[in-house]
């Protein structure tokens, strides 16, 4: 009885100190810990520092009844959910009625049927806990959907609309050949410019995106975006490459290979000069589904870039089984000087027979550094910030695609 449980503690109220005897006796020899007031009073003070599992209550007491201690327990947010079992001698249907309607959950007469008692005690404490559990398992469930969908609704309400109404746009980032200092390929970088806001992260609106599933659209449109963007510059420009952000969830979906087949046929760029970025983190939620979708876009004759390398080491394991072409170290490792870790990937790129991208290269002492260590491109605000396409643009016509970066 009970036994997953610490003992229930149960509370007799009785002014007959024979009733409380027999009571106690029976409950306790059934793995019960019993504590008895002799007058609501004396219940009411041994409440104070009790939270008894169930209370029997006895209906006509001298001073303040049954009723009267019943009315006042089921005022007080502490005590109002204990299980309130009515002892009364009279067994009369009025009584009974009335011990119901003050918020009693059963009522056991005078003089005991023991095996009674038991099952009625047993049964609303079984209950009582069942409903306590219950509250917890909720609130624990309540606290996961909050964090589930603890994100701004209104920034997720104004996010449905934003490529509607025009307020995404895409950056494009230089990624710079260390040899030569040419610009080989832009990253696309998603910005947001919100109308009351502002300007918002894609930090702070990508993870909404991703948790609704609005990701999936605004994916698309970065691709197809990023796709025609480039087969303009290619016009003038054919060599260049494009690096496009593909979320987790992006990848898991069936649709997402799709998507990009349809972006290659409708804008004609050739598929070798399309990198699609996947961070390492979230290869590992689904490593078999994640490494089955890599394959199906590597037919396609796209090329796969592990982005932020080394911050998800977890995967380190299965690396050499993911279907990759280029690993970018990530940038914290650049920017705290973590030359020992950044050395490493770059070995492990090495060995696995694809290309290194640093990224976050902000002085010329960590171009130095990566260019010794033979990284073969770098990216990074010493070399240009993210631009809009017309920046972008002028920064291809000013010759920058010949190496002219740094070395003027
Ligand atoms: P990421 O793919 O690792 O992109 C590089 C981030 O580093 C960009 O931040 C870029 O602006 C920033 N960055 C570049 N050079 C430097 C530098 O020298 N120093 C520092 N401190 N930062 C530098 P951004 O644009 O805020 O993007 C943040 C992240 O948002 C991206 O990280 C990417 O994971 C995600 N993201 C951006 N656009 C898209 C998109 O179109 N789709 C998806 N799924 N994710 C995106
Ligand atoms: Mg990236
Ligand atoms: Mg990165």
């Amino acid at each position: 009885m009970m036994s997953k449980f610490s003992p229930a503690k149960i509370l007799v109220v009785d002014d007959m100190p024979d009733n409380v005897r027999l009571l106690t006796n029976i409950l306790a020899r059934r793995g019960f810990e019993l504590i008895s007031a002799y007058s609501a009073q004396m219940a009411l003070e041994l409440l104070q520092s009790v939270l008894p599992d169930l209370i029997l209550l006895d209906v006509s007491m001298p001073g303040m009844s049954g009723y009267e201690l019943c009315q006042i327990l089921k005022l007080d947010a502490r005590l109002k959910d204990i299980p309130i079992i009515f002892i009364s001698a009279l067994n009369d249907i009025q009584d009974v009625v009335h011990g119901f309607s003050l918020g009693a959950v059963d009522y056991i007469t005078k003089p005991f049927q023991i095996e009674e008692v038991i099952a009625r005690v047993n049964t609303h404490i079984s209950l009582y806990r069942l409903q306590r559990q219950l509250l917890v398992e909720n609130q624990t469930l309540q606290t996961k959907i909050q964090e589930y969908f603890n994100i701004d609704r209104d920034l997720y309400n104004d996010l449905c609309q934003a490529v509607p109404n025009q307020e995404l746009e895409i950056y494009y980032q230089p990624i710079v050949c260390i040899l030569d200092n040419k610009i080989s390929g832009f990253e696309a970088l998603l910005r947001w410019q919100h109308p009351k806001r502002g300007r918002v992260s894609p930090v702070d609106f990508i993870p909404i995106a991703e948790q609704t599933g609005l990701i999936n659209n605004i994916g698309a449109w970065v691709a197809q975006r990023s796709m025609l963007q480039l087969s303009l510059w290619h016009k003038i420009y054919p060599q260049l490459m494009v690096s496009i952000n593909v979320a987790g969830s992006q990848l898991l979906d069936p649709q997402f290979i799709a998507v990009i087949e349809n972006g290659l046929n409708v804008t004609g760029v050739s598929p070798s000069q399309i990198k699609l970025e996947i961070t390492e983190s979230d290869i590992i939620t689904d490593v078999d589904r994640a490494i089955y979708q890599l394959q199906q876009l590597r037919e396609l004759g796209v090329k796969i870039c592990l982005d932020d390398f080394g911050i998800g080491y977890s995967s380190l394991s299965r690396v050499q089984e993911f279907p990759i072409d280029v690993i970018k170290i990530d940038r914290t490792f650049i920017q705290q000087k973590n030359w020992i870790i950044a050395n490493i990937i770059h070995l492990l790129a090495d060995s696995l027979g694809v290309e290194v991208i640093a990224e976050g290269i902000e002085t010329v002492e960590q171009l130095t550094k990566v260019r010794t260590m033979g990284c073969d491109y770098g990216q990074g605000f010493l070399f240009s910030p993210p631009l809009p396409v017309k920046a972008a643009t002028d920064l291809l016509a000013q010759g920058f695609l010949e190496g002219q970066f740094l070395s003027q």
